[in-house]
Formats: C-alpha cells, sequence, structure tokens
C-alpha cells in the first residue's frame, strides 16, 4: 500500500531515502515474491529500520521475507558497531533459532518402509513441544556453563565430539558471552529446556537427497544423490525469549530519546558503546550458545535413535554433522562501506550468514568453497544447501534467506487447513509426520509457505547464495 520500489537491477528492488530515512531499503525478489512480500507489513517495517542510527547502505528484506516483531524476518541490517546501535527486535525472540544438517551413509531405501518406526523412536527420544522436560535436566550451574561455553560444554559431558565443534558457525562458542547479564529468570526458564525442539515452527527431519547442483562444492561437503540426512530446526527456547524481553524493556526505558527518533517502538535499540549496548550483546551471545547446546544435545539423542533403530553405531553410520547455521542473530563483524573497512553489528533476523570462500569464519574444511548454508522449505516441498555465494559480501553484508517464508498468519493457516488432511495429504506422498497436535500440522502446512525453489533461484542468481543440493522430506518430527 503506497510503497514505490524502484527496479535497480534483476532481483533487486529499492526504496529510496525520504523523511527520517538515513539510508535506502532493498527487498531481494523476484517479481512474483516481491507482490506476497507487499501483502503485509514487511515493507514498512523495512522502511523504518532505515531510521536504526548508524545503519550503513541499506536495510534489506530477503526473498523469504515477512512481517515480525518491529523488524521483518527475513531482514539484514548492517549497523556502525562503535556510532550505530543494536535493536533486539531486529535480532528476534528466539536469539539463535537455526538448523543444523546431520549427514548419514545410509540410503532412501535403507528408511523406506521404517519410517514409522524411526519416527516413533526419534518422538519418543527428543522433548517436543511448549511444555517442560530436556534430554538433560538443567541446574543453574549447568544452564551458566551451556550459556559461557557452548557446545564447548557438550564436548566435556560427552554430548559432542571435536567435529561437530569444527562444523558449527563460531565452533559452537561466541567469545563474548556473558552469562551474569543473563537474568535469573530467563535462567530459570532454560534449566528444564535443555535438549527440546520447542512449538510449532520447528522441527527434525529426516531426508533424502534428490538433486545435486554443483558435484564439486557436493564432494566438498561430503553429500550425494541419494544420500539420507537430518535436519534439526530449534532455537534458544524460553531462555532466549526472556532475554529479549528483559532488554526490550530496560532499552525501551532508559534509551527514550533514542526511540523518540524511531517511527515504531519494537525497533527499540541501544546507542552502541552503552551500558545496555554492551549487557544486551553479552546476553544475547549467551542465548547463541544455550541453542547451539540445545541443538548439539538434539544430535546427540538422535544418533542415539539411529544407532537402535539401525543396529549400527553412529560413527559406522557416519552421523557426522555438515553445519548449524543461526538464523536470528547479530554480530560483530567487519564489512567494506563507503568508508572503509568497518565494524557492523550484522543484524540477521531470518537471514543467514553466506560467507564465501576465504572468509576467516568459514571453517576450515570448506574455507575453499564457501561455507554451506541450509534453507528449510517445508514438509512438503523439500530444503536446500547452499554455498556462501562470491556477491554476498557486497551485496548483502555476506547474507542470504533462511527458509521459504511464511505466506500467511498462523490464525489464517488454521482456518484454511485442517492437520489430519494435511497429514494424510503428505502420507500419500510418502512423507510421515508425527507432531503434538493437528493444529500445529495446519499452521505448518506445506501451502503455508512461500515456493522455496523461487526463493533459492532468487538468491543463486544473486550470487549471494548458490545452490548445491535439494533434498526431499521421508519423515519429520514437529514440535
Ligand atoms: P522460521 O525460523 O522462520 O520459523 O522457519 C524457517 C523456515 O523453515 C520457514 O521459513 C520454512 O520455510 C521452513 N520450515 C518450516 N517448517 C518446516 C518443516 O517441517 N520442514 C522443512 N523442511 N522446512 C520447514
Ligand atoms: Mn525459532
Ligand atoms: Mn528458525
Amino acid at each position: 500500500g503506497g510503497i514505490t520500489l524502484h527496479k535497480v537491477r534483476e532481483h533487486v528492488w529499492e526504496i529510496p531515502p525520504e523523511g527520517g530515512m538515513r539510508v535506502p531499503a532493498r527487498v531481494f525478489a523476484s517479481e512474483r515474491l516481491l507482490e506476497e512480500i507487499a501483502e503485509d507489513k514487511t515493507l514498512q517495517q523495512l522502511k523504518n529500520a532505515t531510521h536504526l542510527p548508524g545503519i550503513e547502505k541499506y536495510a534489506i528484506c530477503m526473498p523469504d521475507g515477512h512481517q515480525g516483531y518491529g523488524f521483518p524476518v527475513g531482514g539484514v541490517a548492517g549497523i556502525d558497531a562503535e556510532n550505530g546501535c543494536i535493536s533486539p527486535g531486529s535480532i528476534g525472540y528466539d536469539i539463535n533459532c537455526g538448523v543444523r544438517m546431520l549427514k548419514t551413509n545410509l540410503e532412501y531405501d535403507d528408511v523406506r518402509g521404517r519410517e514409522e518406526q524411526l519416527v516413533d523412536a526419534l518422538f519418543e527420544a527428543i522433548p517436543t513441544g511448549l511444555g517442560g522436560g530436556g534430554i538433560v535436566e538443567g541446574d543453574r550451574g549447568t544452564v551458566e556453563a551451556a550459556l559461557e561455553s557452548g557446545v564447548e560444554w557438550c564436548l566435556e559431558e560427552g554430548y559432542a565430539v571435536e567435529s561437530d565443534l569444527a562444523h558449527c558457525e563460531d565452533e559452537g562458542r561466541r567469545p563474548d558471552a556473558d552469562p551474569a547479564a543473563v537474568s535469573d529468570k530467563a535462567k530459570d526458564r532454560g534449566r528444564n529446556q535443555m535438549g527440546s525442539l520447542g512449538s510449532g515452527n520447528h522441527f527434525l527431519e529426516v531426508q533424502r537427497v534428490t538433486d545435486v547442483f554443483d558435484e564439486r562444492i557436493a564432494d566438498a561437503y561430503g553429500l550425494e544423490a541419494g544420500q539420507v540426512v537430518v535436519l534439526i530446526h530449534c532455537g534458544s527456547r524460553g531462555l532466549g525469549h526472556q532475554v529479549c524481553n528483559d532488554y526490550l524493556r530496560e532499552i525501551e526505558q532508559a534509551h527514550g530519546g533514542l526511540l523518540s527518533q524511531l517511527p515504531d517502538k519494537e525497533l527499540a535499540a541501544a546507542p552502541a558503546g552503552s551500558q545496555l549496548a554492551e549487557a544486551y550483546y553479552g546476553a544475547m551471545c549467551a542465548a547463541i550458545n544455550f541453542a547451539w547446546v540445545n541443538r548439539q544435545l538434539i544430535t546427540h539423542r538422535t544418533r542415539t535413535v539411529f544407532e537402535d533403530v539401525f543396529g549400527a553405531s553412529w560413527r559406522d553410520l557416519e552421523m557426522e554433522l555438515l553445519y548449524d547455521v543461526a538464523h536470528n542473530i547479530a554480530k560483530k563483524e567487519t564489512h567494506a562501506v563507503d568508508s572503509g573497512e568497518k565494524e557492523l553489528y550484522v543484524h540477521r533476523k531470518g537471514a543467514t550468514r553466506a560467507f564465501p570462500s576465504g572468509r576467516k569464519e568459514v571453517p576450515e574444511a570448506y574455507r575453499d568453497v564457501g561455507q554451506p548454508v541450509i534453507i528449510p522449505g517445508s514438509m512438503g516441498a523439500g530444503s536446500y544447501v547452499l554455498c556462501g555465494g562470491a556477491e554476498s559480501l557486497d551485496v548483502s553484508f555476506g547474507s542470504t534467506a533462511h527458509g521459504a517464508g511464511r505466506l500467511m498468519s498462523r490464525t489464517r493457516a488454521k482456518n484454511e487447513y485442517w492437520g489430519e488432511d494435511v497429514q494424510e495429504d503428505l502420507r500419500d506422498r510418502e512423507v510421515y509426520v508425527k507432531a503434538q497436535s493437528g493444529a500445529t500440522i495446519a499452521e505448518e502446512a506445506p501451502g503455508v509457505y512461500k515456493n522455496v525453489d523461487e526463493v533459492v533461484r532468487v538468491s543463486d542468481e544473486l550470487g549471494i547464495g548458490d545452490k548445491v543440493v535439494r533434498v526431499t522430506p521421508i519423515c519429520n518430527i514437529k514440535g
């Protein structure tokens, strides 16, 4: 409604600065995706984000973008870490929500006919849904150790092996974590959620590789056609949510001056260098570690389940981690901007880091080809592994999309779909799904998401994240 975009080039649309906009806004989308993006408040939220002090180049909406709390899901903002600000709403409530992919040496025929057994065993072993209960019963000390050390804590406790650290963004540990900046309330919420999927959109899905687009990179990633893989999607549970909530309230109160310059209260931001900016960054990094521990504990359980079901050790099944990517996060990174190299808080909310070959942050195993980027689609449509693209640093602060992106709200989804019908439909297509409730399946029906092939096409054609393989679901447990 009323927002005019200019076409810069294929897949690149710009809202030029006006009023309080400090920089332009850019949308990366095909014409079809742009029409979908323009249906909700995404474009207005993207314009609003350009008011954030210290924002560099432009506020970005990825092809999977849709409206979120203050800032679009599928949004990226690179903000001066010295003279700008940090904005919790532009990172998201589920801090370090993300995905990891586990490889196996199984083929589809090994799993076929055993989907129900596998799903039942996974559902039994991995806590799902809103309620309490985790894989580890954490006391305050355990939670604090996880906040401080991330996957290193899992290694010490026997829930991880060295190669799990090597194949995780930041090696599964943010060094800037400050557990003391996390409230007691947040820590308490984390205690019985260590190793749990959570609700709704979070899932564990067994898949098979159906298309290989780049043999060389697929080879470097250890992926090949027919191979069975496991995708795990979850975040920092109630702990991360509480951290976001705590700091949003504090920042709103302490930095009303900055807030009054912003068109939306939900963008509330702490000025770089302020006590609250430092405290929030430390707490957010600790919550990042907590989410990595969460995904690692689920990995540990998944390996055990596969050992039981397939009667071989996980090492014999070669259940190595491909990679783990965060998609709700802000990190200090150095990027080239007009005035030279600058340290930025790169806010990625529903967006994935997509660094190309060469960047020091890319793990050694992948440094020659670029980092793996994992893009879930839906429990019906399939998902992708991409490779960080050569253009990403110039075009998008080294980022790309994080999924297909929602097309409609959960409320509308429940009106349009009936869980049992969706489940049966999927069964007809040989995808076996188990969830806490029919409502969850309706809210997450494949039809509530945009077309993942189209999202990935845009990423690939822009050169920010390049297609490597496509995977198809076999069976799935939903939170
Ligand atoms: P979000 O983090 O925004 O909740 O979700 C990330 C993406 O995961 C969504 O945009 C959607 O494309 C994808 N997704 C949601 N549910 C499923 C599922 O059950 N299986 C797969 N493969 N992808 C899903
Ligand atoms: Mn999440
Ligand atoms: Mn997520």
